[in-house]
């Protein structure tokens, strides 16, 4: 950068503005490129045009540093209870997996040269004393993953805060990251990195780049979820694998999925977290991978008296490696230096288990478990043993037979004639598979050739648990080379033999067509397992007999019966037999039932269509009556069962029916129908109209209910003259008033019911009636109508008319009046509607 002060003046020798430096101290005495190169000329003199630019870049690089360091920290993924950056029902259409922290992703570049990532812990303010035991093992979960060569280590104790320079672990809010928080706050840790853009790799066909710094910072406000240590442990984990240039998995089940688990996970990933770590960080890329002991057991095969030498081998870590005996003996005589190397002359023959531990600078160690066998000297003869054939369970005095297979790996050939056997072992010299020496008739076997021995043996006549193991044996120099591997025999008692098998159970079954059937044969004695079959005969169709189980099964599909002859079969080959009669019924028919249960009520009078209902047996079923009688009019039709008609009486009458299927299957049941009259009516009584002083007829007629009827005047009264005779409903008599009448005429039925009209009756008095006797019309005048009882007020009606005639000494005086020619009707009506009859007359 550049320092002091400057002014913008006028070249003295061009005219051109420029910058000049006016007050330059000695710590900054130049004005030069951004990027210094050597030979670059130190100057207080710069154009102006090019100052400015000068200038403008560099508050842009400023900005931009300054930017990308605040998002990378403070703007990424911090660990949430409930994060706010995750939601599944955001929509995003996100791969089911690990992601990176950025784009483009950040890695660390020291796995790749075989270094690890070191970070310090600042124990200020950590949520428990054993703080470092909790971030070691969070560290030593991403640095132990199979096929990757990171390894993030635990740099000690520092009084770090963020720095440049290192990468941080920091528990006490140095960098004022966290908010004071009055309840334990949402974020329990950030972590994140650094990194420098300008430098890139190409992993796994992505290209990243490098991680310069790295930070966790765990919240001091969130101190509330740090009561245990797995809980810290797999923030750790978590914040750790953000450090690692890890996002946010996608598997609820990753240890970097957003949402804090605390289900006991503890510093433990999962297998996403894995398959990302596996990705950014793969051994390909040239990293030295986890701290691994190669070397496997047995180490070697040493032989008493001779030197014996053998270089413990490891991979991944760092070097160099560290190993130590953590347990267990190496045979007398041999001895393990700390680089690795187990060396010296062993003493005595036997074979030793140890533990080794391989510790590499960085403190991480792993152990296993290897063993070194030690063998007698053979004068050239050695061997190596490869593969048997040996029975692991046998009968007392049971024979038997065995392949051994070894290799020569001495120096001599196994000639038989010159001695070369094979001996029994563990004990030595044992005889209890019938002899302890198997003499070699074959041809001889020279060095590095295979050799194959089948031989006879027999086990001990007593039961218990015996070891069978060999080894070659040569006449002069006795038992050499690898034995055997040792088989421990079970000899049993065979007690006494098994019975032989047989059938038990029943011999005649019944099935029933169509119903799922099932039935087990049980089976005594013989040796398990059984196998079964039918041996003669077949079975119904749709039963089979299970080969394993011996049960019969299945839903027969055919009546029928059935003879077949089972057989059974043991382990040894044993048989059984028997004889099984299945008979196979059809189902049985359900009774006839009819399910009508009662029959409604009917008018006589009045169609009725009753459907009876039979159920069961088997259809079509005939129907009667049995019993009783139907009410006359109605009929059962026997192949319905319908019951139809109109009945003509009303009363209550009890029947039985009868339902009888194709196979004469019957049902019986009573029934009762109650036949009610039709409702009492009374017909319409139109007005009557009659003659004061002429006799008046009108008979009521009424129907329904149950006759006869008596009849009645129920409410006001018949004129003066006529009577309502009660038994015959006729009104009848002479009339001797005048006026119009109104009365309630009540008809009753034998059962009380009854029902009332009202009637109407309208007399006139004749000497109201007026008559026309003449009328007159004088041609497009005027009509004279004459006549007799014409009312001062009445009222002369023209062709059916009313007109506006005068009435002048009782007579009509109609005028003007035109009327065509041809026949014209008049009328009188005097007051009270009393009309005389019509006149008619013809005009010319
Ligand atoms: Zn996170």
């Amino acid at each position: 950068m550049f320092l002091g002060k400057f002014a913008v003046v006028a070249d003295p020798a061009t005219g051109e503005r420029i910058v000049l430096r006016v007050a330059p101290d000695k710590n900054t005495s130049v004005i030069q490129t951004e990027t210094p190169m050597a030979g670059s000329v130190a100057t207080s003199r710069m154009e102006l045009s090019a100052y400015c630019a000068l200038i403008t870049r560099r508050i842009k690089a400023n900005r931009e540093r300054s930017k990308s360091f605040h998002q990378t920290y403070y703007g990424s993924l911090p660990m949430l209870a409930e994060p706010a950056e995750y939601h599944r029902s955001s929509g995003r259409d996100l791969e089911p997996q690990y992601s990176f922290l950025t784009s483009p992703p950040p890695r660390w570049f020291e796995p790749d040269v075989g270094q690890p990532v070191v970070f310090m812990i600042n124990p200020d303010g950590a949520p428990n004393p054993q703080i470092m035991d909790d971030i070691s093992a969070a560290m030593n979960a991403w640095s132990t993953v199979p096929g990757c060569s990171l390894r993030i280590v635990n740099g000690g104790s520092a009084a770090v805060c963020y720095s440049k320079d290192s990468n941080s672990i920091v528990f006490n809010n140095c960098e004022g990251q966290f908010p004071p928080s009055p309840s334990c706050a949402r974020i329990l840790a950030l972590g994140g990195m650094n990194w420098d853009p300008n430098q890139t790799k190409v992993i796994n066909g992505t290209t990243f780049v490098r991680a310069v710094t790295g930070h966790i910072s765990f919240n001091p406000y969130a101190s509330c979820d740090f009561g245990d240590h797995c809980i810290v442990r797999e923030i750790a984990t978590h914040e750790l694998g953000h450090a690692l240039g890890l996002g946010h998995s996608q598997f609820a089940d990753a240890t970097m999925f957003g949402v804090a688990h605390f289900d006991g996970r503890c510093a433990s990933i999962h297998q996403d977290d894995i398959n990302a770590i596996d990705f950014v960080y793969p051994a390909t890329g040239g990293g030295p991978g986890p701290l691994t002991i190669l070397s496997t057991s047995p180490l070697g095969i040493a032989t008493v008296g001779s030197a014996f030498s053998r270089q413990l081998l490891a991979s991944g870590g760092a070097t160099p490696y560290g190993w130590s005996l953590v347990s267990g003996l190496l045979p007398d005589g041999l001895n393990l230096l700390p680089n690795g190397l187990i060396s010296g002359t062993p003493l005595a023959t036997g074979s030793s288990d140890f533990t080794v531990k391989l510790t590499d600078p960085q403190n991480v160690s792993v152990q296993k478990a290897l063993s070194i066998l030690v063998i007698a000297p053979a004068s050239g003869f050695d061997s190596q043993f490869v593969s048997q054939e040996v029975p692991k369970a046998l009968n007392p005095s049971q024979t038997f037979f065995i392949t051994l297979r070894w290799v020569n790996t001495g120096s001599k050939p196994w000639n038989g004639a010159s001695g070369f056997a094979v001996v029994s072992q563990n004990p030595t010299n044992n005889a209890n598979w019938g002899g302890n020496t198997v003499p070699w008739f074959g041809s001889p076997v020279a060095s590095g050739e295979p050799l194959e021995l089948l031989f006879q043996a027999f086990a001990p006549s007593r039961a218990g648990i015996y070891d069978f193991q060999w080894q070659l044996y040569q006449q002069g120099a006795g038992p050499f080379g690898e034995m055997s591997a040792n088989v421990r025999i079970t000899v049993g008692d065979p007690g006494p033999p098994p019975s032989p098998p047989s059938i038990a159970g029943l011999s005649s079954l019944e099935a029933v067509k169509g119903t799922f059937f099932t039935y087990i044969l049980p089976a005594t004695g013989g040796t398990p397992p059984y196998a079964w079959q039918v041996a003669t005969g077949a079975l119904p169709g749709g039963l089979i007999l299970n080969p394993n189980t011996g049960a019969l099964i299945g839903t027969p599909n055919a009546t029928g019966s059935y003879a077949v002859m089972v057989q059974l079969t043991d382990s040894k080959s044993q048989t059984a037999q028997k004889s099984l009669s299945i008979a196979v019924t059809a189902p049985p028919v359900p009774a006839v039932e009819i399910t009508t249960s009662s029959v409604p009520q009917a008018t006589s009078g009045v169609s009725l269509n009753q459907q009876l209902i039979a159920i069961g047996g088997k259809p079509p079923y005939t129907w009667a009556v049995t019993a009783g009688g139907l009410p006359a009019g109605l009929g059962l039709a026997a192949a319905t069962g319908m019951i139809s008609g109109t009945p003509s009486a009303a009363g209550v009458f009890n029947f039985s029916v009868s339902a009888t299927d194709a196979e004469s299957r019957t049902a019986i049941k009573p029934f009762s129908i109650t036949v009610v009259p039709p409702p009492i009516s009374l017909d319409l009584v139109p007005p009557l109209d009659g003659l004061k002083g002429s006799a008046l007829n009108y008979q009521l007629i009424a129907r329904g209910g149950t006759p006869p009827y008596t009849w009645s005047v129920t409410g006001g009264t018949l004129p003066t003259g006529l009577a309502l005779n009660s038994a015959t409903g006729l009104i009848s008599g002479v009339p001797t008033v005048a006026g119009l009448f109104t009365a309630a005429i009540t008809v009753r039925d034998q059962a009380s019911v009854s029902m009332t009209s009202t009637i109407q009756i309208k007399l006139i008095d004749p000497a109201t009636i007026p008559a026309v006797t003449r009328a007159k019309y004088k041609g497009g005048k005027k009509l004279i109508v004459a006549g007799e009882r014409i009312n001062s007020a009445a009222q002369l009606l023209l062709d059916g008319n009313q007109t506006s005639a005068t009435i002048s000494d009782g007579s009509f005086i109609l005028k003007p009046i035109m009327l065509a020619a041809g026949n014209h009707q008049v009328r009188v009506v005097n007051p009270g509607g009393v009309s005389s009859a019509p006149f008619m007359f013809s005009v010319e």
